[in-house]
């Protein structure tokens, strides 16, 4: 981290809220579930699919952990009442994976069967390096259980072919990611082009053993080559679609949708939405340059 990204990142506690508020408010749909909902019906008038995110991580109380299942069952219920096409994706460690593996399971597995009797699916998140092991285990005991499950994959991390390589025969739907945690060079990618050869080299790993890819990205260079990919393959849109954060480069999801691909809009709401952003802003500075760059375009 450059000494200029250390100066800046130490006074983030010090910007008032409303600043802050607005400075996130491009990116995150408010603190109520209702402005939430709001926003993915918006994003379905204008043809796009949605995912709905509670913001939080890192919970470490049974009690709570058992409370982001309450918020989350009342989200699915909502998107269902607003016949939406929109599912919940949710962070291990906000479900108590720190407490307990077991924990985290049994949340998860309440979860996906309340999500599944509303003809919903339910996606794990990835966290950093330090969660895969655990994480991985999580979903493949979820997914023996259930059909509307899909994981995240990040191809910074070294160990992510030989993930896929692993998992278990049957069919799988991922959502693959760069990933959002910077990770130590022994055991990731550091390089912006490895990164992205990575993703690229894991996305046709992925479709090789038949699964359904969430290709998650702004990337429109890689997106380029995505695309290429399942065209080359003659793959349709029940196999791929891309997915997009709230507020990050929306002419390119318009390109996309008018080119004929899905294009599904991560929604994240929630009242923790200021020490989020500030623990995210803090676990990768080229983030905080990305929204710094892209409000003064957007406000310019
Ligand atoms: C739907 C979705 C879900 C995700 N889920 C996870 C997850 O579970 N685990 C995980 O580790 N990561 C997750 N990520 C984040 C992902 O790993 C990357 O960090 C993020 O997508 C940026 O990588 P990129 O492919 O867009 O390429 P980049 O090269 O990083 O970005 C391309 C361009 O997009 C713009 N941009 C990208 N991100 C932002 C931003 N946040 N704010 C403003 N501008 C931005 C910038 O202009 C940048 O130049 C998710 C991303 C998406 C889109």
């Amino acid at each position: 981290m450059s000494a200029l990204d250390q100066i800046v990142l130490s006074t983030l506690p010090l910007i008032p809220t409303p600043i802050m508020r607005r400075l996130a408010g491009r990116y995150i749909a408010g603190e109520r579930l209702d402005e939430a909902i709001a926003r993915l019906q918006g994003l379905a008038s204008e043809g796009h699919a949605g995912v709905i995110d509670l913001l939080g991580e890192d919970v470490r109380d049974e009690a709570q952990a058992r409370k982001v299942l309450h918020s989350y069952t009342a989200a699915a219920d909502a998107v269902h009442a607003a016949r939406l096409d929109a599912y919940v994706s949710v962070k291990p460690t906000h479900v108590g994976l720190e407490l307990s593996e077991d924990l985290a399971f049994d949340i998860y597995h309440q979860l996906a069967g309340h999500c599944a009797g509303l003809g919903q699916f339910l996606r794990v998140e990835m966290e950093d390096h330090a969660t895969t092991e655990r994480t991985l285990r999580v979903f493949e005991r979820l997914r023996r259980e259930h059909h509307n499950v899909g994981i995240v994959l990040q191809s910074r991390l070294l160990r992510t072919p030989v993930d896929i390589e692993a998992l278990a025969p049957g069919p799988l739907d991922v959502r693959m990611v760069k990933g959002i945690y910077l990770e130590p060079a022994e055991i990731a990618h550091t390089a912006p082009g490895a990164i992205r050869d990575a993703y690229l080299a894991c996305t046709a790993q992925l479709f090789d053993r038949g699964a359904t890819v969430s290709l998650a990205t702004h990337d429109e260079v890689m997106a380029a080559d995505l695309i290429k990919l399942v065209t080359e393959r003659g793959l349709g849109t029940d196999r791929y679609e891309f997915q997009v954060l709230l507020g990050v480069r929306e002419p390119l999801w318009k390109l996309w949708k008018d080119d004929g691909h899905r294009v599904r809009v991560y929604v994240p709401y929630g009242p923790e939405w200021r020490a989020y952003s500030q623990r995210r802003l803090r676990k990768n500075p080229q983030l905080f340059r990305h929204v710094v760059r892209d409000t003064l375009r957007f406000w310019s």
